[in-house]
């Protein structure tokens, strides 16, 4: 039996990226469910990627909707309790970063730029996760953030709202737990997906910062930007109880090694000794 038969999962930001990957991959593996974003053809070909993929429309809800605005939060809840009748999973992936037009950087970016980024990847997955509360109580589901840990010298912005998504995480999963509910983070280094798009920086300048960070050790040991799919597995394995029910409040990283560079050894060692 496919392995989240019976299942229904919401997996916000599924227009592009680790959210298309990971609402296919749980959707071949027989779960139903609910794609979304604000960008109506982006949707329409993550629906179109699930049917290639053998995906029964029956299987599908697509909701165009924007995370940030109680309108859309509820849309996604209520259209999801309607057509599947229940909820196991919630996924909680859409997330951005933002440019100060002013071209600004650092610690003296504005305010409005820091709750922008706030309300996208923190007060958005703090409501839904209140909206879906009672309904992932009844079925003894599982909820998934999707983490951001390292801090970026341009802008301080979303580093900050993840790492408050992290505590979040952490005090949800304490509370949580005593309901059935599992609440565990994931954590990915650098994977080609919409992201840096989302940011208006062209391709040409994404694929030079990835070029240089394959072809440098001390940025990314495995050599090899992300795809979305390795993230995507990761999240379904926690979203599968019969594997990692006994995984709660936990940050998962999956980042091609970059977390294990520090000081000491994003250096070579002898190289160091003989200067
Ligand atoms: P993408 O830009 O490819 O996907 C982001 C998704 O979020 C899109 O589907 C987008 O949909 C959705 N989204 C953004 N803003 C809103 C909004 N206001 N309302 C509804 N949906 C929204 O990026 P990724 O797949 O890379 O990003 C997924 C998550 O992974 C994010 O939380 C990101 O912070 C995190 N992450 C990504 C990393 C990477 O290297 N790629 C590294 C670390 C973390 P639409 O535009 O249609 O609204």
């Amino acid at each position: 039996m496919p392995r989240f038969s019976n299942k229904v999962a919401i997996i916000t930001g599924s227009s592009n990226g680790i959210g298309r990957a990971t609402a296919i991959i749980l959707a071949k593996d027989g779960a139903k469910v609910t794609i979304t974003g604000r960008n109506a053809e982006r949707l329409e070909e993550t629906k179109q990627q699930l049917l290639a993929a053998g995906v029964s429309a029956d299987n599908i809800n697509s909701v165009v909707a924007d995370v940030t605005t109680s309108a859309g939060q509820n849309q996604i809840i209520n259209s999801t309790i309607q057509k599947f009748g229940q909820l196991d999973i919630l996924i909680n992936n859409a997330g951005a970063a933002f440019n100060d037009p002013t071209g600004v950087t650092g610690i003296r970016q504005n305010i409005e730029l820091f709750d922008k980024t706030i309300n996208i990847n923190l007060k958005s997955v703090i409501k839904l996760t209140q909206l879906a509360r009672p309904y992932l109580e009844k079925t003894q589901g599982d909820i998934r953030y999707r983490n951001l840990n390292f801090s970026t010298p341009p802008s301080p912005t979303t580093p900050i709202a993840k790492a408050a998504l992290g505590q979040f995480s952490r005090n949800a999963a304490i509370e949580l737990i005593e309901h059935g509910i599992r609440v565990n983070c994931v954590n990915p280094g650098s994977v080609d997906t919409g992201f840096m798009g989302a940011m208006d920086i062209p391709d040409a300048a994404k694929n030079k910062v990835y070029d240089f960070m394959m072809t440098d050790k001390h940025s990314l040991p495995v050599r090899k930007i992300g795809k979305p799919e390795d993230i995507g597995h990761l999240i379904a394995f926690l979203a599968d109880k019969t594997v990692s029910s006994y995984i709660i409040g936990q940050t998962i990283t999956a980042d091609g090694g970059t977390t294990l560079i520090n000081a000491m050894n994003s250096h070579d060692f002898f190289e160091m000794l003989q200067k």
